[in-house]
C-alpha cells in the first residue's frame, strides 16, 4: 500500500514513463474492461483464503527447489509471505497507474539486488501463474467467466512479467555501471600508487626503469644525447640516527622538491632507492646535463633544510654517465653508480663525470 502511495522515482530512474506504460498495456491488451474483470477476479477468486493457500503452496514448491531453497535460507520466509500475500492483495488493482507499476518495478529490484537469477525469477513468475490458475478453476463454475478470468490473469501476469524483466535488467546494468565506474577509480588509485613515490611524490622506480628504457630506444634511434645523473644523500643515516626517522623522511621529501626545481619541464626524476634519485636529461647537451647537476648539488647545499625546529646541512654526491651506442639501462646505471661513488671517494658534495 505505500508503495502505491508514495511517488517513488524508480520508473523515472529507469526511463519507464507515461508513454511506456501505456505501450506495454495496450500491447498486452488490459483495458477498461480489464479493469471491471479484475473486481470479479478478486471477489471471485483472490479472496484471503484462496491467497493464503495460492502464496503457501508457492513457498511449498520455491522451497523444494535447491537454488531458490539456498537464496531463501538468509531470508525470514514468513515475512516474504506476507509480502506475497500483499502484492497478491494488489494484483491488477488499478493495474494502469504510475504507482501500480512502481510496486512492480521494486520487486523487480528487490529480486535483482539479491541476486535471483533471472531464469528463477520467470520461473516464479510461471509457478505464481500456474497457482492463481489452479484456484480459478476450482473457485469458478462457469465457462464464460473462466475463460475471461483465465485471460486476464494470463494478461496481469503477463504485465508483471514485463514490467520485473525491464526493470531487473535496468537495476543489473546500473549495478554494473557502478562497479565498472569504482574499479575505474580504483585502477587510476592503483595506477598513481605503481607510478608515484608514496613518500617524496617524484616517479617511482618501476616509473623511472619505465622511462629510462624510454629514453634510451629514443637516444638510440636519433641520436640524441641523453645524460644520466645517479644523486645519493651524503651522511644521511646521520639525520636518521640523530633525529630519528620521520626526520629523515622529511628531508627526502625536501631534497626531492629541490631537485625538481632545479630541472627543466620536461626532465624526469624517480627514487631509485632509499635515498638514492635518479634524473633523466633527454636530449641535452653533456655540457648542459654537468651544469643541471651542479645546479641540483648547489640547490641542496647552499640552504639549510629546515625540518622540526632545526636547520639541517645537507649535500649530495652525484654520478653523471651519458648515454653510449650499446648502453641498456643497466649499463647506463651502472655507469652514473660507479661515478657516484667515485664522488663520494672525491670529499662528497660533487659531481663526478663516468
Ligand atoms: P653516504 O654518504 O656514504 O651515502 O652515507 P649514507 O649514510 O647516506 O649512506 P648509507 O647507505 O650508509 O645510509 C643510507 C641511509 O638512508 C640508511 C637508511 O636508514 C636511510 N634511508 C633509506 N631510505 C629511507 C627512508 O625512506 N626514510 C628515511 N628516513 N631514511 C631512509
Ligand atoms: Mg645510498
Ligand atoms: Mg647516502
Amino acid at each position: 500500500m505505500s508503495a502505491r502511495k508514495a511517488a517513488t522515482p524508480l520508473c523515472d530512474q529507469f526511463g519507464l514513463d507515461a508513454g511506456w506504460r501505456e505501450a506495454q498495456l495496450s500491447l498486452i491488451g488490459l483495458n477498461d474492461h480489464s479493469r471491471e474483470h479484475t473486481r470479479l477476479l478478486h471477489d471471485r477468486v483472490l479472496t484471503a483464503e484462496v491467497i493464503t493457500w495460492i502464496v503457501d503452496r508457492f513457498y511449498e514448491q520455491l522451497l523444494r527447489h535447491q537454488q531458490a531453497a539456498q537464496i531463501l535460507s538468509s531470508f525470514d520466509v514468513d515475512h516474504l509471505k506476507h509480502k506475497q500475500v500483499a502484492y497478491f492483495r494488489e494484483f491488477g488493482v488499478r493495474f494502469g497507474e504510475a504507482g501500480y507499476f512502481e510496486s512492480r518495478a521494486r520487486v523487480g529490484v528487490a529480486h535483482a539486488r539479491v541476486g535471483v537469477p533471472l531464469s528463477l525469477y520467470l520461473e516464479s513468475f510461471g509457478m505464481m501463474q500456474c497457482l492463481i490458475l489452479e484456484a480459478l478453476m476450482k473457485q469458478v463454475q462457469d465457462a464464460g467467466e473462466r475463460e475471461l478470468l483465465t485471460r486476464l490473469v494470463l494478461r496481469l501476469t503477463t504485465l508483471d512479467i514485463a514490467l520485473a524483466t525491464e526493470v531487473y535488467h535496468r537495476a543489473r546494468l546500473e549495478d554494473m555501471d557502478r562497479s565498472l565506474k569504482h574499479l575505474q577509480l580504483e585502477q587510476k588509485l592503483l595506477r598513481r600508487q605503481v607510478e608515484r613515490d608514496a613518500l617524496t611524490g617524484v616517479s617511482s622506480r618501476t616509473s623511472l626503469l619505465h622511462e629510462l628504457r624510454g629514453a634510451i630506444a629514443r637516444a638510440a634511434k636519433t641520436g640524441q644525447p641523453l645524460s644520466l645523473v645517479m644523486v645519493d644523500l651524503d651522511h644521511f643515516k646521520e639525520v636518521n640516527d640523530r633525529h630519528g626517522h620521520l626526520v629523515g623522511d622529511k628531508v627526502l621529501r625536501e631534497v626531492a622538491s629541490r631537485i625538481k626545481a632545479a630541472l627543466r619541464e620536461f626532465d624526469m626524476v624517480g627514487r631509485y632507492g632509499g635515498e638514492e634519485f635518479v634524473v633523466l636529461l633527454e636530449d641535452t647537451s653533456p655540457h648542459t646535463a654537468l651544469q643541471i647537476a651542479e645546479r641540483i648539488r648547489t640547490r641542496i647545499a647552499s640552504e639549510p633544510i629546515h625540518v622540526a625546529g632545526l636547520d639541517l646541512d645537507l649535500t649530495i654526491s652525484q654520478g653523471l654517465a651519458r648515454y653510449q651506442d650499446g648502453d641498456d639501462s643497466r649499463s647506463l646505471l651502472e655507469r652514473a653508480d660507479a661515478a657516484m661513488y667515485r664522488a663520494k671517494q672525491a670529499g662528497r658534495n660533487c659531481v663526478v663525470e663516468a
